[in-house]
Order: structure tokens, then sequence, then C-alpha cells
């Protein structure tokens, strides 16, 4: 099975993501567990970094720190800390909301 399959990253979205990352981005919480490998009865604790994403990327149930590899590989690992402040990446998703909301209303 592709690992980018969970991550809802197909190669056709990929081929229209441009090489060099925009100053508009989504914000993508991770839903993964990180546990103690020393302790096998860790239940593991909620990873909920919050990555930089493209716009085409929409947040899944399983969404992973390792699913940011194609597009920002530093930072796809849930030991690598999250990059800014929560409180500016909510800031980030209502700017990014606010966006999308005009976009919607200018397409219909
Ligand atoms: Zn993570």
């Amino acid at each position: 099975m592709n690992p980018l399959e969970i991550c809802n990253v197909t190669d056709k979205n990929l081929a229209k993501f441009p090489k060099k990352l925009g100053s508009i981005g989504n914000w993508i919480q991770c839903r993964g567990m990180i546990y103690n490998e020393k302790d096998d009865n860790d239940a593991g604790v909620l990873c909920g970094k919050w990555r930089r994403s493209p716009l085409f990327v929409t947040q899944t149930d399983n969404w992973d720190c390792f699913c940011s590899v194609v597009w920002d590989p530093f930072h796809s690992d849930c030991a690598v800390p999250q990059e800014i402040e929560t409180d500016e990446v909510m800031k980030h998703l209502k700017f990014v909301d606010l966006l999308k909301n005009r976009l919607n209303k200018t397409n219909t």
C-alpha cells in the first residue's frame, strides 16, 4: 500500500503543486500517536502538531506528520517540533478560511 494514500496526496495534485512554497498555505494537525519505545505498556500520546501544507491537502482522521514529507521533508517527523506557535497557526487558518469562502463565492 502506498503510505501517501492516507495523506490524501495523489500524483495528480502533486503535479499542480509549485516547487516554491507560496505564502498562502493550509495547516493540518497530526493525528499520529507517539509511543515511548522503552515502555511496552505505554498507551501513547497524540502528536497533535500542526504542519504547513499546500491548500489542496485536506485534514483526514489519520493524517500524520510523515505526510508532509512530499512538500516539507524537514518537518515530516513527529519528533520535530512544530514550526510556529499554535496561536499563530490558528490565525493562519482563519485567514485561509476567509480566502476559501471568497473563492467559493466568486466561483458560483
Ligand atoms: Zn506528528
